[in-house]
Order: C-alpha cells, then sequence, then structure tokens
C-alpha cells in the first residue's frame, strides 16, 4: 500500500486539503473557507474537521501532515507568527493540537519553502540537489533547497528573496525597507507601476481598460499586449530587476537550477526574457550549469508543496 499524508494549504480565501501519495498523486480533496474568525479553538476546531475528512479517505492511517502557510512561520514551535493576508492568523500554535485530534504528527512549514521542496520532489525540480525556487504572485516568496533538503536557516526564515534590496531609493515595501524586488516586481508592485503610469497620464491604453477603478497586474500586462509601450517598459524593467535578484543569489548559492511559480509568470517571455538576460549577465561562475525552469504543478503547486513537507518529516 502506498503511503500517503494529509496536505493543507492555507490561503487568504480558502484552506485547501487533499490525501497525497508518495508519487504525488492526488485524492480525497475537500475545502473551507479560510476562517475569518480571531477565536483560535474555532479555527483549530475548522481546520481539524477538515484534515480528519480528508484522512479518513485514506485506505491505511497517513504517516503524517503539513499545513503550508504564507507569513511568518516557526515550523519547530509549530506556529503562524503572523499571516498578513489572514486576520487571526496570528502567534497561533497549530501543530500540537491538530496532532493530538489527528493522532499522527502535523507540520507547518512556509508556504513559498514548501513550494521549493514541492517542485524539488514533484515538479520542475526533479533529479536537482541544490534548487532555488522563488515565486512571483502577489508577493514574491522563495525557498531552497540544499542537498536535497529543505534549508530553513536558523530561526525558520530562510528562502524571504523577496525582500533583497534592488533599488534603496525605490518604493516602500511593506516590510519597511525600500526597493525590495517585492515592491518592484510583484503583483501589488506591477499594479502600483500602473497607478504610477495614470497618475502621469502616461497611458491612454492603460487609462481606457482601468476607466475609474483601482488598476491591477492584470490591466498593465493587458495594455501592453495591446501594444502600449510605456505599460511593456514597465514589465520588462520588472523582469529584469527580478533577473539582477535571482543572478545575484545564483551566485551565492550555485544551484543546479531556479524553479519559478507564481501568478506574474502568465506575463510570459516579456517579463522572462528581460529576467533571464539580467540573470545570466551578472551570474558568471556559478551560472554555468544552472537551468531555469517554470513550474508545471500549477493550483497543485500548495498542495504538493505541503506534502513533500510531510514526507521529508515522515522519514527523519
Ligand atoms: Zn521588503
Amino acid at each position: 500500500m502506498a503511503r500517503t499524508v494529509v496536505a493543507a494549504d492555507l490561503g487568504g480565501t480558502h484552506v485547501r486539503a487533499a490525501l497525497v501519495e508518495e508519487n504525488g498523486r492526488i485524492t480525497g480533496r475537500r475545502d473551507i473557507r479560510t476562517p475569518a474568525t480571531a477565536e483560535s479553538h474555532v479555527i483549530l476546531g475548522e481546520i481539524a474537521a477538515l484534515l480528519k475528512a480528508v484522512a479518513s479517505s485514506a485506505a491505511d492511517a497517513p504517516v503524517g501532515a503539513c499545513l503550508a502557510s504564507p507569513g511568518l512561520i516557526s515550523a519547530d514551535e509549530g506556529k503562524v507568527i503572523i499571516a498578513p493576508n489572514i486576520a487571526g492568523f496570528r502567534n497561533l500554535v497549530l501543530t500540537v493540537p491538530l496532532a493530538s485530534q489527528l493522532g499522527i504528527p502535523v507540520a507547518i512549514e512556509n508556504d513559498a519553502s514548501a513550494a521549493a521542496l514541492g517542485e524539488w520532489r514533484f515538479g520542475a525540480g526533479q533529479g536537482c540537489r541544490h534548487l532555488l525556487h522563488a515565486t512571483i504572485g502577489t508577493g514574491i516568496g522563495g525557498g531552497l533547497v540544499i542537498d536535497g533538503r529543505l534549508y530553513r536557516g536558523a530561526k525558520g526564515f530562510a528562502g524571504e528573496i523577496g525582500h533583497t534590496i534592488i533599488d534603496p531609493g525605490g518604493p516602500r515595501c511593506a516590510c519597511g525597507s525600500r526597493g525590495c524586488l517585492e515592491a518592484m516586481v510583484s503583483g501589488v508592485a506591477f499594479a502600483a507601476r500602473a497607478r504610477r503610469l495614470l497618475a502621469k497620464s502616461a497611458s491612454p491604453v492603460l487609462k481606457e481598460i482601468v476607466g475609474y477603478r483601482e488598476p491591477t497586474s492584470a490591466d498593465l500586462f493587458l495594455a501592453a499586449k495591446a501594444g502600449d509601450r510605456a505599460c511593456e517598459a514597465e514589465i520588462r524593467h520588472g523582469g529584469h530587476l527580478l533577473g539582477l535578484g535571482l543572478g545575484s543569489l545564483v551566485n551565492v548559492l550555485n544551484p543546479d537550477a531556479v524553479t519559478l511559480s507564481g501568478g506574474m509568470l502568465v506575463m510570459g517571455e516579456m517579463f522572462l526574457a528581460p529576467m533571464r538576460e539580467a540573470m545570466f549577465s551578472i551570474a558568471y561562475g556559478p551560472a554555468s550549469g544552472t537551468s531555469l525552469r517554470l513550474s508545471a504543478l500549477g493550483d497543485d503547486a500548495g498542495l504538493l508543496g505541503a506534502a513533500a513537507v510531510a514526507f521529508e518529516r515522515a522519514t527523519e
């Protein structure tokens, strides 16, 4: 009988969970709306019920469970310190009470770190010893797999590549610094670029698309695809900066591969070509042989990341 784990992906709107086999096959999917309360016993009750329902669909008891969560996660303490998009997930210890209710070991991991291990085990990072993974979505996250194991750092916060400073005079980041990658290349950052273009009346095409609502990163891309040079320049500049950030990390880490996932990748070559060019132009010796690969795990990346962590924990 194949070993299974219970994987859960905590998001701002939904908590998704499923049973995952060692080969990455996913069964027994369930999801609930993310508990909107700050009452920890209510949150724990709803998540426990979800995980139990998934676990009960297994023929043999799962060997463990893992929750992948956005935000600052203390994996050692099994705690969400703060998850910016989920009110109520603050200094919340999840693993100990969930493990006692489920009767199996339960782990928690930062979602971007889990995604890195998920890519290494099930996705674009298969066959690598050392992997750098970057998620380019609403924010920018990252994770490192070194010698086939997730690298967590001293306190479990390793992989925060979104807060690599690219321009000290750049826009303010949510972390308090200026000019972080996340403040210049993420979904939030591209929306801010679109706002600045509108404020300068620099893009009639974007103005036509957006009207009087708030612009998004998707609007910026739509205008660029429609031939708007100013919008295209913003996307290319973002790709260039991301390449500088990733190239710097490649110089430090010398990974076998860099894998990428996240919503901003829909911008395709307009975004990726300048990124690739900048990355390989600054990454000198260490870049030789480093491959750049796009995730193919799609919407299941979160679940497979959590599953990869649960399997790693189960073999410790
Ligand atoms: Zn920052």
